[in-house]
């Protein structure tokens, strides 16, 4: 289908957020920093609503996998917090130290977190369906002090690996009736340590999507970013109810799925099942969630689901991140669900949005959009020892960051020569490939290490994925260059096909003439392979370095962030 390159944006059922140009001391300001001096994210996200007319106002509306659900509201959130914060404290736990927490999506994953930060401690949730291997690998690396886990996940995971974490002090099973006992019976007095904007508050992991993961470290003034791009590129409004459907696992279930929705006083949906694309569409209708921040991979599979959604009146933004979102999937918002959808960007090491369709701006479908206020963004090409910014529009290079916005990595756990390297001629470089247009949008080619050389070509394999995803039969696919005496690469694709397509040589052909004719025979794929489904990690992403290892039979690296497959 020919479709527009623009998507207008819609005033008339958009609010303005409340500054526009809300920068870095613009939300700075918003906040209000620890009486007495100093600023911890969990001081502004939990109690200063708590202490004030927010406090009975619902913070969490938690959806049970199965049971009750619960509300808790600032206040709630307030104590439960601080009863973890006396039980760190009463374990040992002191400023700087990190806790781990492997907890599933439940009440208790939340107040442990913030009740660490209140203490000064480094916290680092960990998604919940790690093996024992990557989990020890974390906890070792991250020095953790302490566990707090569940009792089916410590008898599944953690007992086993117990005493090849040498660091861990303690494993605290929050739903034992020892830990519920060790919960109710510590105080629930506030007392929030004098931590600065510049003090550590956690580490979170990469997804391991090109190799092994990294630990990223970030300090509490990371939060003054999370305020701001959650005003202007989620639009948060006091009333909103947000749901982020990110794990905290990652970076973005814990920015915008914990810190960022509590600092601007809303209320956030947690929900504890897995994706199911009925249950999904019916929490948003019943839930009359307004605000929506999701991944290309669980809008991928909605659009593959055979389920029809229902009206959403309430919902107003949706917003995605992640992945490249392709064009199809911008507009199957629009037609769907009756709204497009926002690309975002941003990385675990930028700890927040950075570039965005900002509910204020037209989308381009395909485009990551703008820089947000006070990020400073440049396509630059390396050479010599230094980088030399690329002001032509529509030139491919890597993607470069102008260091000093908030929320910054400060560090990768273990090795300081490696984030070294990722600032070069004042610019942090961020691993992407990508261009920027006339109009200033941003246009992802490619990480990097995923970009293929054919024929003194360089082809983004996003661009490629995009047009395959067009034809009506192609679910998903992923793109990888495969070694060749003549040209160098040569372009191979790997397709998922929709339900009720066949996997057959004429559908084969079909989809390789789409792509010639989309793409034109220099960038279209040579080769394509039906594949029931694509190796993703657990946060989502297609891993093309895995579809290429595969193909090459070499080693598979690591795999500790892989999906099993369903
Ligand atoms: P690793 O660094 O361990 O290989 P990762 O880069 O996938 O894993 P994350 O920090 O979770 O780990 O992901 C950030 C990356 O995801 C970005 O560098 C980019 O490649 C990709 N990404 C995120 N959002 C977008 C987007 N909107 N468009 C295109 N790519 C995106
Ligand atoms: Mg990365």
């Amino acid at each position: 289908m020919l479709r527009p390159p623009v998507i207008a944006k819609t005033p008339h059922d958009l609010r303005v957020p409340p500054n526009p140009a809300l920068g870095w001391e613009a939300a700075r300001r918003a906040l209000s920093g620890l009486p007495g001096g100093g600023f911890n994210i969990a001081y502004e996200a939990v109690d200063r609503h708590a202490a004030g007319a927010r406090a009975a106002y619902p913070a969490i509306r938690w959806l049970a996998a199965a049971g009750a659900d619960r509300v808790i509201t600032y206040a709630e959130l307030s104590a439960l917090s601080n009863r973890f914060a006396s039980l760190l404290r009463g374990l040992g736990i002191a400023k700087g130290d990190v806790v781990f927490v492997l907890c599933g999506r439940i009440p208790e994953l939340y107040a442990a977190v913030l009740g660490a930060l209140k203490l000064g401690a480094v916290a680092s949730p960990l998604f919940s369906a790690f093996g024992p291997e990557p989990l020890k690998t974390r906890v070792n690396l991250g020095g953790g002090k302490v566990l707090v886990t569940t009792e089916s996940l410590y008898q599944r995971k953690v007992k086993k690996i117990t005493a090849e974490m040498p660091t861990l002090r303690h494993v605290l099973r929050v739903d034992t009736d020892a830990g519920r006992a060790q919960i109710a019976a510590a105080a629930e007095t506030p007392r929030i340590e004098r931590t600065t904007a510049e003090d550590p508050a956690f580490v979170h992991f990469t997804s391991g999507t090109t190799g092994m993961p990294k630990g990223a470290l970030h300090v509490h003034g990371a939060l003054v970013a999370h305020y701001a791009t959650a005003a202007v590129a989620l639009d948060l409004h006091p009333d909103d109810v947000f749901w982020c459907t990110a794990d905290p696992g990652w970076v973005t279930g814990t920015s915008y799925g914990i810190v960022a929705p509590l600092a601007h006083g809303v209320t956030s949906i947690v929900d504890e099942a897995e994706f199911d694309a009925e249950r999904w569409y019916r929490i948003l209708r019943e839930q009359q969630v307004t605000v929506w921040y999701t991944a290309p991979t669980a809008i991928r599979m909605l659009m593959k689901a055979a389920v029809t959604p229902p009206p959403l009146p309430k919902l107003r933004l949706i917003a995605s991140v992640g992945e490249p979102l392709n064009p199809e999937a911008v507009w199957w918002g629009k037609e769907a669900l009756g709204l497009p959808i926002h690309d975002n960007w941003w990385q675990t090491e930028t700890g927040g949005i950075m570039i965005a369709n900002t509910p204020a701006m037209d989308i381009k479908p395909g485009s990551m959009g703008k820089p947000l206020p006070g990020v400073e963004a440049a396509i630059v090409e390396k050479g010599g020892d230094g980088v030399s910014v690329i002001e032509a529009p529509n030139v491919e290079g890597e993607l470069a960051l102008r260091p000093g916005w908030p929320s910054m990595f400060r560090a990768y756990l273990g090795q300081e020569e490696r984030y070294r390297k990722c600032f070069v001629g004042g610019w942090y470089l961020t691993g992407d490939l990508a261009r920027r247009d006339a109009d200033g949008y941003f246009w992802f080619v490619g990480r990097a290490d995923d970009v293929i050389k054919s024929a003194g070509h360089l082809i983004g394999p996003f661009e490629v994925e995009s047009a395959l995803m067009e034809h009506p039969a192609v679910a998903e696919a992923g793109v990888i260059g495969k070694p060749d005496p003549v040209v160098g690469e040569v372009v191979k694709a790997f397709v998922s096909l929709k339900k009720g397509f066949e996997e057959n040589e004429a559908l084969r052909s079909e989809i390789l003439a789409h792509a010639r004719k989309r793409l034109g025979a220099a960038v279209a794929p040579k080769e394509i392979a039906f594949a029931p489904g694509l190796p993703r990690t657990r946060s989502g992403k297609i891993m093309r370095r895995l579809l290429k290892a595969r193909e090459l039979g070499l080693p598979e690296g690591d795999t500790s962030t892989l999906e099993e497959a369903a």
